[in-house]
């Protein structure tokens, strides 16, 4: 069992010729409603892979709330620990494209706020069940700490990706195996180097200085260049194959959710890096975030494991 405590949002998508002046109206040329908090894209990740897994979020009871729930049982996630908070909206991102290509985005956290401490212990036999439990740097950091707790209490795997930065205790990143990044969220903690293109190899060598002092095992996703991972037992480079990228939304939550599935199932850090990069690399291919994610046999033969 995978658990993600995580955040749920639903990104509602305007698509503009340009953006609008204050005061001024304007028509889109396209709308979209789609499922886009972190938490809620690992979780169906993790659970397209094959993972059996558990999301705890929390929404508002609203009708973006309903579409959420409808979304993640159209691919068959479980939402018993899914609550409803009575006094906030679920969390919503309003984004604007335009035709530049450049974005605005409005966040609101809403009910994700109401992921508190609190419900990380209401859920405590949950995560002591867990193979592996799994969060972001959406949910307040409080929450992301108590939950890095309960799962070293418990001897439960904890991963982290840490998107965005936020300032979790420092035990939390020490606990965390791996700490997931992008490079630009590596570079928040102190992991990075000093070129600004750097190698695989340099980035390799950079979460390889990082292991137990950072974290107790590093991935940093490198976009198209694909992914490093360090542990005790070693560190390792996964270049991406080169493909045509059409939409890189969601791809780095493609990966995380991949990555925590075949963790917990045993596989070793550098199998689960190179089968998490396939993921990644097939997600940038496809439209749409959780939409985009392939299955594990589709997974696996582009990982060639
Ligand atoms: P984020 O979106 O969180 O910043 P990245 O851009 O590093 O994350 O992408 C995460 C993973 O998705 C990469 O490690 C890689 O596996 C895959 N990926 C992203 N962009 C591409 C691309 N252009 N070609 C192939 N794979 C990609």
């Amino acid at each position: 069992l995978v658990v993600v405590v995580g955040s749920l949002n639903v990104d509602s998508t305007s698509y503009v010729g340009a953006f609008p002046e204050p005061g001024e109206t304007i028509r889109s040329h396209g709308f979209q409603v789609a499922l886009g908090g972190k938490g809620s894209n690992q979780a169906v990740a993790a659970h397209v892979v094959g993972a059996s897994v558990d999301l705890v979020a929390r929404l508002g009871a609203d009708a973006a709330g309903d579409f959420a729930v409808a979304t993640l049982e159209r691919f068959g996630l479980p939402t018993a620990a899914i609550g409803r908070a009575a006094d906030a909206p679920t969390g919503v991102a309003q984004i604007t494209v335009a035709d530049s290509g450049e974005n605005t985005i409005i966040v609101t956290s809403g009910a994700n706020l109401a992921v508190t401490p609190a419900v990380v212990d209401a859920e405590r036999e949950r995560i002591a069940s867990a193979a592996l439990v799994l969060t972001q740097g959406e949910l307040p950091v409080a929450t992301i700490d108590r939950v890095a707790e309960l799962a070293a209490g418990a001897g439960v795997r904890f991963v982290l990706n840490l998107a965005p930065p936020a300032p979790v205790a420092a035990a939390t990143l020490a606990s965390s195996d791996p700490l997931v990044l992008n490079e630009h969220e590596a570079r928040a903690v102190g992991i990075g180097t000093d070129a600004a293109d750097a190698s695989l190899d340099a980035w390799r060598d950079a979460a390889a200085s990082a292991v137990g002092r950072i974290a107790r095992s590093i991935v940093v996703t490198l976009g198209g260049s694909g992914a490093v991972a360090a542990s005790v037992d070693g560190s390792w480079t996964a270049p991406a194959p080169a493909v045509d990228a059409v939409d890189t939304t969601g791809a780095g939550d493609g990966f995380t959710g991949a990555l925590a599935a075949f963790l917990a199932e045993g596989r070793p850090l550098e199998e689960a890096l190179r089968i998490a990069v396939a993921a990644g690399a097939l997600a940038v291919q496809a439209r749409g975030t959780v939409d985009s994610y392939a299955s594990r046999a589709a997974v696996l033969r582009t990982a060639g494991a």
